[in-house]
């Protein structure tokens, strides 16, 4: 996906320095530490704040290819309820397993992640990831019941919110529009019509 060439920095938490195991196939190091998450690991609507702390939990093993590096990496989530657009958060752990073949190596020519000299570069691996993992649709609970499509209240801290006055007509196009795409729309407008009903009877 990115350059197999752009040099990797040093710096970042996400490049390890596998020098330590010096080719010798069967060695192993422990690394557990936090780093910080580099810039856009997400999505549009949720993702991992950058610079938020990413706990790396990772075995890295020297085989005959390469280094085999397995583990876990735990990060944070923020982002907005896509029918409320409350702020939410949360956890997510993300398992690492990639094989990172020698410089020169023969081994899965393609698909392989590559050493470049002694260090591996996890920030790829951690995005795709991280991307498959993220609800494309979050939600701050699964029956989440949207906004008010006439005047954007959180229908969830009102369930009875209806309007008293006629729907303006261009609201009304809206409203017919949203009520298209959304259950709770159909039940706000039902709500406004049999209320005004009432009204007019009294
Ligand atoms: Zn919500
Ligand atoms: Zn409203």
């Amino acid at each position: 996906m990115s350059s197999p060439h752009r040099p990797l920095d040093r710096r970042s938490g996400l490049v390890l320095d596998t020098h330590e195991l010096g080719r010798r196939a069967g060695a192993m190091k422990q690394i557990q530490t936090s780093v910080d998450a580099p810039a856009d690991l997400g999505i549009a609507v949720i993702g991992v704040p950058p610079g938020s702390p990413i706990e790396l939990d990772l075995r890295l093993e020297s085989v005959v290819e390469g280094v085999l590096v397995t583990g876990v990496a735990s990060v944070t989530l923020a982002g907005e309820c896509v029918r409320c657009l409350t702020e939410i958060s949360g956890e997510m752990e993300v398992d690492v397993q990639e094989l990172f073949v020698y410089p020169g190596s023969e081994a899965t020519e393609d698909e392989a992640s590559r050493l470049e000299g002694d260090l591996v570069d996890l920030e790829p691996l951690l995005r795709d990831g991280v991307v498959l993992d993220l609800p494309f649709q979050p939600l701050c609970r699964d029956d989440c019941q949207g906004l008010c499509i006439l005047c954007g209240a959180d229908l969830n801290g009102d369930p009875e919110h209806t309007h008293e006055q006629p729907i303006d007509p261009r609201w009304g196009k809206l409203a017919a529009l949203a009520d298209d795409r959304s259950s709770s729309a159909v039940s706000s407008s039902s709500a406004y019509r049999s209320d005004n009903a009432e009204s007019a009877q009294g």
